[in-house]
């Protein structure tokens, strides 16, 4: 069994990852903290978990706690994963890991030092639409992919309408909260790395001192070329993925999303053909393989590593739209 604490009593705990980690047969939700002492003992109460910390602090201290998950505001993530590894505990933390490449370089140093297993929360990996668009390429579906096109533009709900507008120190705006998710696709879907970004941002009536829309551009190191529009702002836009290659396309409809839905169309000589999937609630997926890591069998969904390489590719596209050039993205 592996026991569970969560750092951080907010909205995706809420709405997806406590329900997730309760769920697993080989796991249990033991345990939630937060800043707020209160919002600790409400969530707990709501969730029907059985202890509510007075502190992050008091939840690292506790020897039945063998795993984290962190869902704290992005400025948060680093602090609280140094302090998990090395109390010894294994650490699934939220996207984007970090602010900064070198802070999150150290989070992923001290959990590899302390041996304990660290995971990035990259739902999407872990949807039926996507593991079947990376198989369809991975088998030459469309021979030779060309081109790849995102489209993650969103309206941001009102309940989330707070730091991710208006607080950049926090890791505010839409680069670090969407863009992120879109390069650990590309990286799961085409099995290749992304080099260079050049992206301009805009703020579209949302965004307070942060951005709240971008476009882009992304070259892979197999020379692919990858379209993306991610926004806070967009109501009435369906999201998708689509993939581009000299024998054919692949149409994912709403796949850029939380929920296990979305369809995925294979295009051919005129010819199209519905990928049959079995969906599957995504965080759900995430942890099992989380605690199945933790077991010795397999990696994570999204191991820390493609964390360190999704912020990258964030940080770089923040890079390019303040310099108005091409931003290379570091090998992590
Ligand atoms: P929230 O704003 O709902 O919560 C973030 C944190 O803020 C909480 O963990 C909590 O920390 C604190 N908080 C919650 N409510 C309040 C309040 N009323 N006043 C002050 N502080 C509060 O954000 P989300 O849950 O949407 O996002 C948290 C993290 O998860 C981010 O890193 C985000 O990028 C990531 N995320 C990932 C998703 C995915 O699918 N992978 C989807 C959504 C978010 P504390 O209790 O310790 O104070």
């Amino acid at each position: 069994m592996v026991r569970w604490g969560m750092i951080g009593a907010g909205t995706i705990g809420r709405e997806w990852m406590a329900d997730a980690i309760a769920a697993q047969p080989d796991g249990e939700l033991r345990g939630v903290a937060s800043s707020d002492p209160e919002r600790a003992r409400a969530f707990a109460s709501e969730k029907g978990i059985a202890i509510a910390y007075d502190s992050v602090g008091a939840l690292l201290a506790d020897p039945e706690i063998d795993a984290v998950y962190i869902s704290t505001t992005n400025e948060w993530h680093m602090p609280q994963t140094l302090a998990a590894a090395a109390a010894g505990k294994h650490v699934l933390c939220e996207k984007p890991l970090a602010l900064t490449l070198e802070d999150a370089q150290e989070m992923v140093a001290a959990c590899a030092a302390a041996g304990v297993v660290m995971g990035t929360n990259h739902h999407l990996r872990n949807s039926a639409t996507h593991r079947a668009m990376r198989e369809l390429v991975a088998t030459g579906a469309v021979g030779d992919v060309q081109a790849a096109r995102v489209f993650h533009a969103v309206h941001l709900p009102p309940h989330l309408q707070g730091w991710r507008i208006n607080r950049p120190e926090a890791g505010g705006g839409v680069v670090f909260d969407i863009t992120v998710h879109d390069a650990d696709c590309v990286r799961f879907i085409l099995d290749d790395e992304i080099t260079e970004v050049t992206a301009m941002t805009a703020a579209q009536g949302m965004g307070q001192g942060v951005e709240d829309a971008v476009m882009g551009v992304m070259r892979t190191g197999q020379g692919r070329l990858v379209q993306f529009h991610d926004s806070f702002t967009s109501r009435h836009s369906f999201t998708g993925f689509e993939v581009h290659g000299t024998e054919g396309s692949i149409y994912g409809r709403n796949v850029m999303t939380q929920q296990p839905v979305g369809s995925v169309v294979l295009r051919r000589e005129g010819q199209e053909e519905e990928i049959v999937v079995t969906h599957e609630n995504l965080y759900e997926r995430s942890v099992r393989r989380f605690n199945a890591a933790i077991a010795g069998e397999g990696e994570p969904a999204a191991s820390a590593r493609d964390g360190l390489s999704s912020l990258a590719v964030a940080l770089a596209a923040l890079a390019s739209a303040r310099s108005g050039g091409v931003a290379r993205v570091p090998a992590v």
